[in-house]
């Protein structure tokens, strides 16, 4: 009979979203997996204050969990945002579906019940190790030897194959980079962030649940989504000059009465969650390879640790939890081959994950500035209605971002296709129209009867 083959042994570090999504997917091919993670047991200690406390799930991400079947618990949690209000500085709203038919929409989640969604998932399939308070502080890549600082002191392990799922400031990544060849560019942004909460008002939501809210201030933004607890969770995306300019109750209070007016009247404790809330950066980050062959062991990035990005399309942890798809993938294209899967899932992913690095960043600018103009509504309009006109044919780059899988650098190619199509359609259009006119004019001319010289 053939000699059974041990299960893979993995470890990765990191229990946040795509650790705990990676360790599910590992586990589920029979891999034998430890997740190490810095922080207490989230299901036991409470929510970390500050970090973004919801995010917006989309096709990508839930087509992620629907394969590990989890796509339904979440949803359930879920309140679905089918487009964007905007709140002018005077108070008017306008609301902007995200899709042509009006229906489909981004989900708002709550990041603690995901990853504790997440956690419960792993924790209850066979052959996982879950290691809390292990904070990885050492990495060989030639031996996989890891050591990780704990209460008790530092630990030690081994093991063949390393992921390093441990978010933007990635400490296995930091132990990579000191290697010959290693390629890490960070871009922080001049912007801060910061979050304050709506409450629920009366019992009820004091703004439109099914809606992501905006108040898009030129070189500056707030947005809000909606919370299962009818709150709200409002995100400042500020220069870091003016989110510290604001250093007294007095200019907190004044600078949201004249440029938020509405939503100073919904956040009662204004002045105090702006003292206590920590301000959040915003960074991306491209770093190459994502994996290093040592002698004895092997390291792989993925998530945020592979590909930090702005969150203005609202896809860094949907772009994550397609990496874990895509390296599920490849160890089936491969026979769990780890050397050649993440090979094959590096060279696959790289180019999608600098594509909506970029769309992140250039979002920013659609997001705070844009969207408030008339220009852009019509643009929408028009987009919306090119969409319903040929069907299949017209996708925007928002649908196609947030309700398809489609890779995203095919999305870029596919809008470059779109862009050259409709300009030579305008333009066949403006020469059938300038044909028609001239067409008009000769018939004209032949009604009339030739023009005669005036006597
Ligand atoms: P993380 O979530 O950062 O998890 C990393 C984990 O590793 C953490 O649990 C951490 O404690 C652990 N860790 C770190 N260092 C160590 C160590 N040395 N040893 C052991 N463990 C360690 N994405 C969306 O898809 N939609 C959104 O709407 C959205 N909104 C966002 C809003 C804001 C303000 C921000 C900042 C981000 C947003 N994102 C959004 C992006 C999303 O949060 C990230 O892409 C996602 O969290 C990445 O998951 P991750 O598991 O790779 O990293």
């Amino acid at each position: 009979a053939p000699a059974e083959t041990a299960p893979a042994e993995v470890a990765v570090v990191g229990a946040g979203l795509v650790g705990c999504l990676t360790a599910c997917f590992l586990a589920r091919r029979g891999h034998a997996v430890t997740l190490y993670e810095r922080r207490p047991d989230p299901r036991e200690a409470g929510a970390e204050r500050g970090r973004s406390i919801n995010l917006a799930i989309s096709e990508r991400g839930l087509d992620a969990l629907r394969r590990v079947g989890l796509d339904e618990t979440v949803l359930k949690a879920a309140l679905p945002m089918p487009g964007r209000m905007m709140h002018a500085a005077d108070g008017t709203l306008s609301f902007q579906p995200y899709s042509a038919d009006g229906r489909r929409a981004i989900n708002s989640i709550s990041r603690s019940a995901l990853n504790r969604t997440l956690l419960e998932a792993v924790d209850a399939l066979p052959g996982t190790r879950l290691r809390f308070r292990h904070r990885l502080s050492a990495l060989d890549p030639d031996t996989g030897a890891m050591e990780f600082a704990t209460h008790g002191g530092t630990v030690t392990a081994v093991s063949p194959v390393i992921l390093g799922a441990d978010g933007a400031g990635s400490a296995v990544r930091a132990q990579l980079q000191t290697r010959p060849g290693f390629d890490l560019h960070q871009e922080y942004l001049d912007y801060g962030y910061k979050e304050l909460t709506i409450p629920a008002r009366g019992g009820d939501f004091a703004l439109d649940p099914g809606a992501l809210h905006i108040w898009p201030r030129g070189r500056s933004m707030m947005i809000a989504l909606p919370n299962p607890d009818r709150s709200f969770t409002c995100t400042l995306f500020w220069p870091h000059r003016q989110l510290t300019a604001l250093d007294t109750p007095e200019k907190v209070t004044a600078h949201f009465a004249e440029h938020y007016p509405d939503a100073r009247a919904l956040i009662p404790d204004l002045a105090a969650d702006y003292a206590l809330n920590p301000i959040g950066h915003l960074v991306t980050v491209r770093c190459a390879p994502w994996t290093v062959r040592g002698r004895a062991a092997m390291v792989g990035l993925i998530g945020d640790a592979a590909h930090a990005i702005v969150p203005f399309y609202g896809q860094g942890a949907n772009c994550g939890f397609e990496d874990c798809v895509e390296l599920d993938r490849c160890l089936a294209e491969t026979g769990d081959d780890y050397a050649a899967a993440l090979a094959l899932y590096e060279s696959r992913r790289k180019v999608n994950a600098d594509t909506i690095a970029r769309l992140a960043l250039d979002n920013f600018v659609e997001m705070r500035d844009k969207v408030a103009s008339r220009a852009f509504l019509a643009r929408k309009r028009a987009e919306h209605a090119l969409e319903r006109a040929l069907p299949g044919r017209y996708v925007s780059r928002y649908e196609l971002i947030s309700f398809s899988t489609v890779p995203y650098a095919d999305v870029e190619r596919r809008m470059a296709r779109q862009r050259r199509w409709t300009a030579a359609a305008t333009l066949t259009g403006t020469l059938t129209a300038a044909g028609a006119a001239l067409g008009a004019g000769a018939l004209l001319r032949r009604w009339r009867g030739p023009v005669t010289p005036a006597a």
